[in-house]
């Protein structure tokens, strides 16, 4: 068994169609894989009646705001019909289709035109500041996408915008409705301090989450150690996930991750009493 529960597909950020994720996935002998697009199930409805060899697991990645910072919580094997999860997710995709407006409307003042019509030539239903960064790199006003965050989008970039997400408690709170699992996204990379970050995980499982992920790309020993004794303090369980994008960013390929240690077998997301047989 090879599990990848963290991927994208071009509804969101990513460059692959759902289909081509499934087949690299396939050619990386992945046999669980989440598809968790940024705030939108595309990917899922449209591979609803497909077959595949492998089992797929329906998956989100919801930006929410935890003492004004942004943060990312995974939900995966939830009810994709699901009411307050659907509301939740048309709002998100609302309020990222008017920052980019609202960034577009920055970048003209700068000079630079086309942004929403560079956005409507692609599949994407939810826009994120990666396809601001490639607009910005394809029309050669940056030389690549980290200098396009470094000066355009990030918080102390020219076009910076925020956005005003739903709470952490309510992206729990709705996956654990919509019959799920919250899991928090890549807990290392957020720019938090050891007490900070432990606060999170605090708040993240009194509201009712449920995993930590503990192995993803580029992660190093100490910080996956750190993970896993939080795991143990909070009594959550431990997840994976590459947060695969892109072929071209190798580092982050499908299932380039390790897999569980045999302290973290322990805890694996799929011993969850709430996995409703999706990973046996
Ligand atoms: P958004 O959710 O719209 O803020 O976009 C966030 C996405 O942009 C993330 O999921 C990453 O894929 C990408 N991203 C964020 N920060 C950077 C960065 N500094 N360099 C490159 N990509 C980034
Ligand atoms: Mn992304
Ligand atoms: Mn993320
Ligand atoms: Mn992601």
């Amino acid at each position: 068994m090879k599990a990848d529960l963290h991927s994208h597909s071009y509804y969101s950020d990513g460059k692959l169609s759902p289909a081509q994720l499934l087949l690299r996935a396939k050619d990386n002998q992945i046999t669980h894989l989440a598809i968790t697009d940024h705030d939108c199930t595309m990917a899922l409805q449209e591979l609803k009646n497909a077959k595949f060899e492998l089992t797929l697991i329906t998956g989100v990645e919801i930006s929410c705001d935890w003492n004004s910072k942004e943060i990312h919580v995974v939900g995966l094997d939830f009810d994709l019909e699901q009411n307050q999860m659907n509301q939740l997710l048309t709002a998100q995709q609302a309020k990222r289709k008017h920052r980019v407006a609202k960034i577009d409307q920055r970048l003209v003042e700068l000079g630079h035109t086309g942004l929403i019509q560079y956005l409507d030539t692609l599949p994407c239903v939810s826009y994120t500041r990666s396809h601001v960064a490639d607009f910005l790199v394809e029309k050669g006003i940056c030389k690549n996408r980290q200098k396009a965050f470094k000066n355009f989008l990030g918080k102390k970039g020219r076009c910076y915008v925020a956005s005003e997400w739903c709470s952490l408690s309510e992206a729990v709170t709705t996956i654990n409705t919509a019959g799920g699992i919250a899991v928090l996204a890549h807990p290392g990379r957020y720019p938090l301090s050891k007490s900070k970050l432990e606060s999170l995980v605090a708040d993240f499982a009194d509201c009712g989450g449920g995993a930590l992920e503990v192995i993803y790309s580029n992660i190093d020993p100490h910080t996956q150690q750190r993970l896993t004794d939080l795991t143990k303090t909070y009594s959550l369980y431990a997840s994976l996930g590459s947060d695969f994008h892109d072929s071209a960013a190798h580092w982050m390929d499908l299932g380039r991750i390790a897999s569980f240690n045999p302290e973290t077998k322990k805890n694996a997301i799929w011993l969850h009493p709430r996995w409703h047989s999706s990973i046996s």
